[in-house]
């Protein structure tokens, strides 16, 4: 069972702030909607200090409806149209990725344990007799700077709200 987003805000905030994080530019956000998983993607390219790196987010348990509504988004799936509602942060699931080395080495596994990332982790390793303190000394799932742009442009979007 993947984490909601509110959950996962929660948790990071014993180890760091997100609203705290610069806001970076978002290049492209491509929603994809899967009526038939309940589920929505969202796909973005988000720059930070000269590398750009891939983010995406999926969303779990999307109430899609046949009948257009006020307030609803639309998609068309095949050669139907479906609606659906925004999505938010205390009902929704979510799995996250980025291919950046915050993400990879700090939050991946993280968050691959609670059914949250997409994909495979990768584990940081101690390079034997480092005197660096560890990446994630408590273990709590999160995410990187770029989640968080990709979430507030989702947000001012109108898909997402509740966080
Ligand atoms: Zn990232």
């Amino acid at each position: 069972m993947a984490l909601k987003l509110a959950t996962v805000i929660k948790q990071m905030r014993s180890f760091r702030n997100p609203y705290a994080y610069e806001s970076l530019e978002v290049l492209h956000a491509g929603i994809k909607p899967s009526p038939g998983a309940k589920s929505i993607y969202s796909q973005c390219l988000v720059n930070g200090k000269g590398d750009t790196y891939k983010n995406y987010i999926q969303f779990f348990d999307v109430k899609f409806q046949e009948n257009a509504e006020q307030g609803l988004f639309s998609a068309k799936v095949g050669r139907k149209d479906y609606y659906y509602p925004p999505v938010t942060a205390n009902n929704n699931r979510c799995k996250f990725y980025c291919n950046c080395p915050d993400m990879q080495f700090t939050f991946s596994y993280q968050l691959w344990e609670k059914d949250s990332f997409i994909g495979a982790y990768k584990r940081y390793k101690r390079v034997p007799g480092s005197t660096r303190p560890p990446r994630n000394p408590k273990n709590v799932p999160g995410f990187c700077k770029h989640t968080m742009s990709h979430l507030n442009q989702l947000k001012k979007m109108g898909f997402i709200t509740g966080f």
